[in-house]
């Protein structure tokens, strides 16, 4: 079984929109307690890889074969040295970049709506870093006046942008996923 109800979530997204496929090397941005991490290491197949990035411990999975294929940090994605540490364990081409990162909830919803679209530029960043040509990205944000304009920032750089809500994310009925496919440019990186 899946670790995450999450998990469904992947699992409709990528059978609508194919984000990711056999043999790609996938980032999973808050990744714990891991449900999207063992749908991405089914998607990417033996020749695939998996790096999954969270404030928390990701404890190993108990399928041998799909761990094989998982490399977890532990990090907060807001710090430049976690990223750094992402770039280093991806260690070149990067196929696609999905983050269902959330912060605590506090209850007052522009606050949390606040940090939601923080971690969302954040993951976005992230992929501008390292995601090729033609690669995909998956974002969650909690609704809110200003993601339009970050929705448009996406758009300048992949071929298209939708968004969606999961049916398996419902009932939290105030977060989307924008799925971007097809990065128009290749990543700068330092050094490069
Ligand atoms: N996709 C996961 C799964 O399928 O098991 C569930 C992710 S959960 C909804 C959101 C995660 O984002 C939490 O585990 C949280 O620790 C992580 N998170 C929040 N802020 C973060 C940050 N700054 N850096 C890294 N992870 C963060």
């Amino acid at each position: 079984g899946y670790r995450s109800r999450a998990a469904y979530k992947l699992k409709q997204l990528d059978d609508l929109e194919n984000v990711i496929s056999g043999g790609d090397t996938v980032v999973d941005l808050g990744a714990a307690p891991g449900g999207w991490l063992q749908v991405a290491a089914e998607k990417v197949g033996p020749q695939g890889a998996v790096i999954g990035v969270d404030l928390q411990r990701i404890k190993d999975l108990d399928d041998s074969s799909l761990n094989d294929r998982i490399e977890t940090i532990r990090g907060d994605m807001t710090e430049e040295k976690t990223r750094e540490r992402v770039v280093d364990a991806a260690g070149g081409s990067v196929d696609a970049v999905i983050s269902d990162m959330a912060p605590n909830m506090s209850g007052e919803y522009s606050l949390d709506q606040a940090r939601s679209l923080h971690l969302a530029r954040q993951a976005f960043e992230t992929a501008l870093e390292l995601l090729d040509t033609g690669g995909n990205f998956v974002v969650k944000v909690f609704e809110g006046p200003d993601v339009d304009d970050f929705r448009a920032d996406v758009e300048d750089e992949f071929q298209y942008v939708r968004a969606t809500a999961p049916k398996a994310s419902r009932d939290e009925s105030s977060e989307i996923y924008l799925v971007a496919k097809g990065r128009l440019t290749a990543p700068v990186r330092a050094g490069d």
